[in-house]
């Protein structure tokens, strides 16, 4: 196995460099309001989600849960530091430096298939193996809820139930006992069949059930995002957001939610990739986060988020999406305005709005629900992701980008208030975001998505680059230009066009002279957020 090479390994002040980029922030959240029950629960809701950091890490790296309890007994100040740096990517490599290790003796760089997958398996040896399956058995294998592991020379798929016995029986004994103590009886169902979802591995119910929660208690738990299975993106990680609703922002923001068909209908793609009936259900919540762990705790903080990821739940129900509102004011603050300072003139600047940044990520997240999802290719029936394989977080995060931007052109154009410079606001906020993202990196599924937004519409003349190294709108053009990207990024979806995918992220999912200038300028920028109550 290829270790890193100890030179690259950093040291104290490098690793303390490193742990910088991350500006500690409190997270504050209303428990006032919570009924006894619910406060009875909440605790216990916490407890579940810690289990989740431990299940995570094994399913990061085989010998990650091992190194994590070494390093707690390293009372150095290089090991304490390094027990930081490691809290904060749940692993021994680095989230916003392409995953490469900042720890000696592991991996140089992170498993492309995490510990999904045996190390030594390759792509070929998978998609070989599944083609020999029968449909069942292939459905496991390319699913969410298995791990792949050796057996003799060949492979096997062990369900998550199998492979996580241990911390999945923890964990739902936890859930079992907060949906005792809660009074509402959604939490209490979801909770109850969250609990025998973890036993059964069939997590279809729960997922019905997350749709249907309706509380103030807003609860995630569960396996869901495929980010880190850089192979195949199928197997999903576990995580929790144990959050507390905003009634206020809630109910705000129910208007997005019921023109979603209206937006749908006027897509700007072939007709007859729209879906004429979207999932009657299309919830939104504003919370404040009270704890997140596992894969919703590692490098870049999630602000908002769009599940489930099961197509069936999502064809039959519609998706809930869930903001986290204390999460998005901090990244606002400690790294969008510092951000905007030196990418934005002096005018832009004042255009910059919470607002806005808050309102394009509701539309982001409103439109992962919508576009294409079911697609029917030649006499096959299927989905972009199956299709688009490695390629498609980064398309799928570029497309909720745009067709985001494009959703609230649409309705500012068609009846939604909105006050007389949103416009400017939207598009400025959303300039100096996309250097936040691209922040993150190409190997993530929204640096990547961001870069190739960001030099299409720069080619498109959208964005200008100035000699004194800031940007700006060119609003006689942006609008043009995000129809344009939306339209390609849909067909490409509803086409399931792997080759096009691959050749527009070649194209323009890079870093080109102008962006790594500003994005060097940024340097001393906080990044991202360090919640200092999960620590
Ligand atoms: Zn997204």
């Amino acid at each position: 196995m290829l270790m890193a090479a100890a030179a690259v390994i950093p040291n104290l002040n490098e690793l303390k460099q490193m742990s910088a980029r991350f500006a500690p922030v409190t997270l504050h959240s209303d428990e006032s309001r919570l009924s006894p029950g619910d406060r009875k629960a909440l605790p216990k809701l916490v407890e579940a989600a810690k289990v989740l950091n431990l299940l995570f890490m094994d399913q990061l790296w085989s010998e990650d849960r091992a190194l994590y309890e070494k390093l707690q007994k390293d009372t150095t100040p290089l090991g304490k530091e390094r027990l930081h740096y490691f809290w904060l990517n749940k692993g021994p490599w680095s989230d916003l430096d392409g995953h490469v290790a900042f720890l000696p003796d592991v991996p140089a760089r992170k498993p492309m298939g995490a510990n999904f997958y045996p190390i030594d398996m390759s792509k070929e040896e998978f998609e070989a193996w599944t083609r020999g399956l029968g449909k069942p058995e292939r459905e496991l294998a390319e699913g969410f809820f298995s791990v792949i592991r050796r057996e003799g020379k060949g492979l096997k798929a062990v369900a998550y139930s199998e492979a996580y016995a241990a911390d999945l029986k923890k964990a739902a004994g936890l859930l079992r006992e907060a949906a005792a103590a809660t009074e509402n009886a959604s939490l209490k169902k979801f909770l109850t069949l969250r609990a025998d979802a973890f036993l059964s591995n069939d997590y279809y119910a729960s997922d019905v059930a997350w749709m249907d929660l309706d509380a103030p208690l807003e609860i995630t738990i569960g396996p869901y995002e495929t980010y880190n299975d850089e192979l195949f993106g199928y197997k999903a990680g576990f995580e929790a957001y144990i959050t507390i609703r905003d009634e206020g922002e809630t109910n705000r923001l129910k208007e997005f939610a019921s023109r979603l068909q209206e937006v749908e209908n006027n897509l700007p793609v072939d007709p007859k990739y729209r879906n004429p009936k979207l999932g009657a259900s299309a919830p939104i919540r504003v919370v404040n986060e009270v704890y997140a762990s596992g894969d919703g705790a590692h490098g870049v903080r999630t602000a908002a988020f769009n599940l489930p990821n099961d197509e069936r739940v999502v064809h039959e129900k519609g998706s809930k999406r869930v903001m986290l509102k204390n999460i998005q004011e901090a990244k606002f603050e400690t790294n969008l305005k510092p951000i905007a300072a030196r990418v934005l003139g002096r005018d832009a600047q004042a255009d910059l709005s919470f607002d806005a940044f808050f309102e394009h990520i509701l539309a982001h997240e409103l439109s992962h629900g919508i576009g294409p999802h079911q697609i029917q290719l030649a006499s096959r029936a299927t989905t972009p992701r199956q299709e688009l394989k490695e390629l498609y977080s980064a398309i799928e995060e570029a497309k909720a980008d745009i067709t985001g931007l494009f959703m609230l052109q649409y309705l500012f154009d068609h009846g939604m208030q909105h006050g007389a410079s949103a416009e400017r606001q939207l598009y400025t906020t959303f300039l100096a975001s996309a250097f936040r993202s691209l922040r993150f990196g190409l190997t993530e599924a929204h640096g990547k998505g961001m870069a190739l937004q960001f030099n299409y519409l720069t080619e498109k003349g959208g964005f200008a680059a100035h000699p004194d190294g800031t940007f700006s709108v060119d609003f006689s053009k942006i609008k043009g230009a995000v129809r344009d990207l939306t339209h390609e990024l849909l067909t490409l979806e509803a086409e399931g066009d792997y080759a096009r995918a691959k050749k527009m992220l070649d194209q323009w999912g890079v870093v080109r002279p102008e962006m790594q200038r500003a994005l060097d300028g940024l340097k001393g920028v906080p990044t991202d957020i360090d919640p200092v109550n999960e620590r």
